[in-house]
């Protein structure tokens, strides 16, 4: 695995809190405010110490987190929503769609985007659904949770997925 090493922070109740850098984690672990839950890759190396930075650590205190309606709304975010599979036909999504076509006056908002095959995406162009005699086996629906504030930003690492309460990703 390259690039910086980062850990998945759980409350002490196990809910995903936010995603920290690893050293970051591993001085939460080494002053005990939390407790390391898996390990990650990398080494924290000081005079005194050396450790295997955490993948997650859960905090040893409950800390009360202020409630975040909004779901920033990402290419990732609805992958993770939708399960990384198309809403049309179930194979694996590659692209974003607007259900309403922008050029049809579609919002780019939680309930008109979905994630969708290449080949789906293409049949659909500027249609509407109604034209296709295509169906969503659910409406598209802003998820909430604690977990999506981590996902929306980044692939989560394997190892967060326990901790993470999504639907099986799709591996593209
Ligand atoms: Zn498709």
């Amino acid at each position: 695995m390259s690039g910086t090493a980062v850990a998945l922070v759980l409350n002490a109740t196990y809910e995903p809190l936010c995603v920290v850098p690893g050293r970051r984690a591993a001085v939460l672990v080494l002053t005990e405010k939390a407790v390391p839950v898996s390990e990650g890759d990398g080494l924290l190396r000081s005079s005194s110490t050396l450790m295997v930075l955490p993948a997650v650590v859960r905090l040893t205190r409950f800390v009360r987190v202020p409630f975040r309606p909004h779901v920033t709304l990402t290419r990732r975010a609805v992958f993770a929503r939708d399960g990384g599979r198309c809403v049309y036909c179930g194979h694996s999504a590659s692209t974003i769609d607007h259900v309403l076509p922008r050029s049809r006056g579609g919002h780019h908002t939680w309930d008109n985007v979905v994630a969708a095959c290449g080949r789906c995406n293409h049949v659909k162009a500027d249609r509407m659904l109604t034209e296709l005699g295509w169906r969503l086996r659910q409406p598209p629906t802003a998820p909430t949770g604690v977990a999506w504030r981590v996902l929306g930003h980044r692939t989560p690492d394997p190892r967060w997925l326990n901790w993470l309460g999504l639907p099986e990703q799709e591996s593209a």
